[in-house]
């Protein structure tokens, strides 16, 4: 199967521009902020709330940081004054995180500042592990300034995770808030899961560390293994839909857009199926809502860093019923 992703892989730069909008279009908003709110409004009414996305990543100067910092600040406008039910996801090197983190942090802070006017949640994607360490700490500097809109991404492929877990609730305390996804980045064996089981049973244990922790606990997976763990989880600890967080908290949690201590997190254009039964069923499930000009880097980028997105994609066109929008 990897082999045919890699082929996939190895054919995209020959591929007519056209055809990837035509397929990209499952998956990302639109090209601009007007598409994305669009977009939600209408899915609003399948029960789903939203986190966004400016597309685009690392960044090669401080200057480029400027498009972000706006364009993050004309949204989170835009989200109060539609009254979405939506908080946001930044990338910390689209500040500068890899140039020059003192800077990042000022961008990141400034932004975040803005996002608690309107009680609004800010999620710091994870992107590869040269900036694990990094984005982890953005978070905890962000807490102990008295900023706990925040929370990071932890990665259930990499051997660090768990410790991760109980370091980072050690430091943000009552306020943790994660998301636990499997992690994109195909990361090499000397730090991370390679193997599909490896993958799963690791993230599955991350969830359940988080949940143990008290922390909120964000799950972002399209796998039925993964999503039918983590149901069996919160059943065990009493936790479902229309119920109140039972796990014993000193102070009061977030609660603005928030589950009762968990929610579900699918990607736009993936498993919509999976994601209104569990909406269905009471569960908090969440969006993750890509946009931006570039989303041709972001379709290029996605699939070179895992081949196996690929299939799934291929799979989802020539048999739709597989996988519904
Ligand atoms: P898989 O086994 O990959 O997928 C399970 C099934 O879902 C597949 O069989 C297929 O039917 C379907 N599927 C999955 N992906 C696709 C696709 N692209 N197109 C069509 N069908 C698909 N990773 C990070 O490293 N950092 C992050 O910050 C991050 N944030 C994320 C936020 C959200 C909300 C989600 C859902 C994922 C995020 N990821 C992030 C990606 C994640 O780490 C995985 O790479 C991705 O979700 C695929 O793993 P899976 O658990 O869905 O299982």
């Amino acid at each position: 199967m990897r082999l045919l992703g890699q082929l996939i892989v190895t054919m995209m730069p020959v591929t007519p521009r056209f055809f990837v909008q035509w397929v990209a279009k499952r998956y990302v908003a639109g090209s601009d902020m007007d598409s994305a709110i669009r977009l939600m409004r209408e899915m609003s009414e399948e029960g789903a709330c939203f986190t966004v996305d400016v597309l685009g990543e690392e960044i090669n100067s401080m200057d480029e940081a400027g498009f972000f910092i706006e364009e993050y600040s004309r949204l989170i406008d835009s989200i109060a004054e539609n009254e979405l039910d939506a908080n946001i996801s930044i990338k910390p090197t689209a500040f500068g995180l890899l140039i020059e983190p003192e800077s990042a942090l000022e961008n990141i802070e400034r932004l975040l500042r803005k996002a608690a006017e309107h009680d609004m949640f800010v999620r710091l994607d994870m992107e590869d592990h040269r900036v694990t360490e990094s984005t982890i700490e953005v978070c905890q500097v962000m807490h102990d300034k008295g900023l706990t809109n925040i929370g990071v991404v932890l990665q259930g492929r990499l051997f660090r995770t768990l410790s991760d877990v109980s370091r980072v609730c050690d430091s943000t305390g009552e306020q943790t808030d994660f998301r636990i996804c499997k992690g994109i980045y195909l990361e090499p064996e000397n730090i991370a899961h390679t193997s599909y089981r490896g993958i799963v049973d690791a993230t599955n244990d991350a969830i359940d560390a988080m949940l143990d922790s008290g922390a909120y606990t964000a799950i972002a997976s399209h796998d039925d293994p993964v999503i039918s763990h983590a149901l069996a989880s919160l059943r065990k600890r009493g936790m479902g839909p229309d119920v109140p967080d039972p796990r014993y908290h000193e102070e009061p949690l977030r609660s603005a857009g928030k589950g009762a201590g968990y929610e579900f997190q699918f990607l736009l254009g993936v498993r919509g199926d999976v994601r209104r039964k569990l909406s269905e069923k009471g569960h908090r499930t969440r969006v993750y809502v890509p946009y931006g000009t570039k989303w041709y880097e972001y379709s290029m980028r996605r699939l070179r860093e895992n081949p196996e997105v690929a299939i799934h994609v291929t799979k989802a066109l020539l048999m739709p019923w597989t996988n519904r929008r």
